[in-house]
């Protein structure tokens, strides 16, 4: 009798001891910097192998209309990594008012020109052009951004296509940690066209069962609770509370917001997420690099440097 009390006392003693090193134990870092340098790499050799053997060096075409200062930075940055990644750029920086003519014969030129196998056109774009007009002019096959209808299209029905950036980032960091999704819950909130949505049909690929929810979502808390992946893409601070987030969760942090400090901060309170995450996502840091890397895979993949087969990655759900 004595021992048993002894080894029930003993047993009760670790596991307060165990709760208390796992409140300090803080999850571990989804490093997007470090994963898209290798990304970069990566096309960078590819690229350099397919020039040595007489190919053409992939050429992106990057249209910025106004100075929309995030833009501008943006853009900026996008020009840095093709210079890393050897891609030629050519850069067209339009005025404000640019009309939605003079935009698509801008297009319709580039999309004609050999030697540019990419076109991204910076979103946002002034209110007096049409983006989905303009998502849908660029040539499919120079959609590197993977905003065309067509490609999302494809990317649904699991066939090769150019793949929107920022979901086809998420999953590379993934897949960098060797983080399997098949056959766990995957919470995505945001249904955007160019996160939520095309993120959902990247988990689907995978095998994971994807709930998706959006501002018409009652008790977002039930559903971020159910979450063994959770993905927050909707551009507020604090959407998600830490304190919803079941222990052990991979947390990918979408969002990006400016606080009035100018510091950049995510969706989610990362301090107390890390607490209770397996993994996280740094912003800045995470899925923001990547989504810069994908887009320079993207247009090496446009030059027919390499390829993605979707249907191949597919445990046919
Ligand atoms: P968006 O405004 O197009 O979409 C926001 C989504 O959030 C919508 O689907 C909306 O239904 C949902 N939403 C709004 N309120 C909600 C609520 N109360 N509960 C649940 N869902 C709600 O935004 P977006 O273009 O998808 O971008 C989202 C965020 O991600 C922004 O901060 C953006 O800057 C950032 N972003 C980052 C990267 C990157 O590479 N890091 C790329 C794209 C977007």
């Amino acid at each position: 009798m004595l021992v048993i009390r002894y080894t029930t006392q003993q047993f009760e003693y670790w596991k307060a001891t165990l709760k208390e090193i796992l409140k300090h134990v803080r999850a571990s870092i989804l490093d997007g910097l470090e994963v898209s340098d290798v990304v970069l790499t990566d096309v960078r050799k590819a690229i350099d192998a397919h020039t040595l053997s007489g190919g053409q060096r992939p050429g992106l075409a990057v249209v910025l209309v106004g100075s929309d200062p995030a833009s501008m930075i943006y853009v900026r940055a996008k020009r840095k990594d093709c210079e890393k990644a050897g891609i030629s750029t050519r850069d067209f920086d339009l005025p404000i008012d640019t009309t939605q003519e003079e935009l698509l014969t801008l297009i319709g030129e580039l999309n004609a020109d050999n030697e540019v196998h990419g076109v991204l056109v910076q979103l946002p774009l002034p209110p007096q052009i049409d983006e989905i007009a303009i998502t849908n002019s660029i040539k499919s096959s120079k959609d590197v951004d993977g905003f065309h209808a067509f490609n999302v299209g494809r990317l649904a029905l699991r066939q090769h296509g150019l793949r929107p950036c920022t979901p086809r980032g998420i999953m590379a960091l993934l897949h960098y940690y060797g983080i399997d999704a098949k056959g766990h819950h995957c919470v995505i909130v945001g249904a955007s066209n160019i996160v939520g949505r095309p993120m959902g049909l990247e988990m689907l690929i995978q095998g994971a069962t994807v709930t998706t929810c959006h501002r018409f979502t009652k008790n977002l808390e039930h559903f971020v609770r159910q979450a063994e992946i959770l993905i927050i893409a909707v551009g507020q601070q604090g959407i998600v509370c830490a304190d919803w987030i079941s222990e052990g969760t991979i947390v990918i942090d979408v969002g990006i917001n400016r606080l009035e400090n100018g510091k950049l901060v995510g969706d989610i309170d990362f301090e107390s997420a890390a607490n209770r995450a397996a993994w996280i996502t740094p912003v800045p840091g995470g899925v923001g690099p990547m989504t810069r890397a994908m887009l320079m895979l993207n247009t090496a993949e446009a030059a027919g440097i390499f390829i993605n087969e979707p249907h191949k990655q597919s445990p046919d759900v």
